[in-house]
């Protein structure tokens, strides 16, 4: 069998301005990156703030591997269960107020784990039309019966669990949505899934760190918590810093999870040596109230920069502020020009959003100062100015 098929559909994607390509970055996570051998200065990553390269968190890793080695070694039902695992647990447990909290090797795999422990077929999940991919492919996988309600919108949600039988249902969302930067309107999806008993999911992967008492997330925020938010899932990769993933719950829902979660059951732990960093990188997270302080200073200096200027923002209060752009082309090329100027930032295209929805996704990190964040607007004002000539030419 030949590749030519493969090869006419990489060449339209390419002529659709869809094609993704990796780049190289050759130094550490920071405001000041090299990539592909040229220095740049960053606002695309997901490390809000500023840890993956924090000093107390790499001698974390080094230590961690002094004392149990690198390689996890076998999945956790196995031997690869380490010290290191279980105390991170427990303090994660303790961080999000519930009574156990379950590590996974990434984000992507909690979701596919919980939702497939929790659902099958005889089942109903509701998922919020622009959550992240992998609620979407973990509610499909599941084999339930699969539904997308209208984004944040409570009275959707009510329309579809009304007219719904199942023996469970399961409404998921996400806390920060990841492409948006908007925080999900968790009192009235926690009432409305109450009101039809249903549990609530969240995956907080962008909010915890960043947002609520000592950065508990989002459903901290709202002062909600185990009786409203049954499933709640954290990364590390994003403000912490380090990689992997938890699910914290009761009792019975982490015992369901030991029992059933396939991504769970059937992988290796995650380095302990990683584990040992998150421990280093959760005391940060919790005592450095001046990071979220930073970030929300930055937030704001942003915004009114960007109003300034008239570059239209997304409305979102997290670190997450997107540039809507329209048209995938018009992405690329702003992204492009910014790359020019020495400045990097991704150009989200379909399908990680809607068509005609493509993006520039900024992020901003605790790391970042105030000269760079300016160093940004300048080059937004000129980009956007050139842009603008040349489509009215
Ligand atoms: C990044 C992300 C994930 C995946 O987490 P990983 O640890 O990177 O696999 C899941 N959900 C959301 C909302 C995310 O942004």
């Amino acid at each position: 069998m030949s590749f030519d098929q493969l090869n006419a559909e990489l060449q339209a994607r390419k002529e659709q301005s869809l094609y993704r390509q990796r780049r190289i970055l050759q130094s550490p996570q920071s405001p000041e990156v090299i990539v592909d051998g040229k220095a740049c200065l960053a606002f695309c990553s997901n490390d809000y703030l500023g840890l993956a390269n924090h000093p107390d968190v790499i001698t974390a890793l080094k230590k961690g591997a002094d004392s149990f080695g690198v390689g996890g070694g076998a999945s956790h039902l196995v031997n690869g269960h380490s010290q290191a695992h279980h105390a991170l647990e427990e303090e994660l447990a303790e961080f999000t107020g519930r009574p156990r909290a379950l590590l996974f090797s990434t984000g992507y795999m909690a979701n596919i784990g919980a939702v497939n422990a929790l659902l099958d077929k005889r089942d109903a999940v509701f998922q919020d039309r622009v959550n992240h991919a992998s609620l979407l492919d973990a509610g499909l996988l599941s084999g339930a019966r699969f539904q997308r309600f209208l984004h944040n919108d409570s009275e959707n949600l009510a329309t579809r669990l009304k007219r719904t039988e199942a023996r469970r249902k399961l409404v998921v969302c996400d806390g920060v949505f990841s492409m948006d930067g908007d925080l999900a309107e968790l009192p009235d999806i926690c009432q409305t899934a109450a009101d039809h008993n249903a549990w609530v999911m969240v995956d907080d992967a962008h909010g915890i760190g960043c947002i609520g008492k000592q950065g508990r997330g989002t459903v901290d925020h709202f002062d909600l918590g185990g009786d409203q938010v049954q499933v709640l899932m954290g990364t590390l990769g994003k403000a912490f810093g380090t990689s992997g993933a938890f699910v914290a719950g009761s009792e019975e829902l982490i015992e369901t999870l030991i029992q059933h979660a396939r991504t769970y059951i059937y992988t290796t732990s995650m380095s302990p040596a990683i584990a040992e960093a998150t421990r280093a990188s959760l005391k940060l997270v919790q005592q450095d109230e001046w990071r979220r302080e930073k970030l929300q200073h930055l937030i704001t200096r942003f915004q009114k920069g960007c109003a300034q200027l008239g570059v239209p923002l997304m409305e979102s209060p997290t670190p997450i502020q997107p540039i809507m752009v329209g048209e995938a082309d018009r992405a690329m090329a702003i992204s492009a020009a910014l790359e020019a100027k020495g400045i990097f930032i991704g150009a989200i295209r379909p399908p990680t959003v809607p068509q005609g929805e493509a993006r520039l996704r900024v992020t901003l990190s605790a790391a970042h100062t105030d000269e760079q964040l300016d160093r940004l607007l300048d080059a937004l004002s000129d980009v956007m100015t050139q842009i603008k000539q040349r489509e009215d030419a």
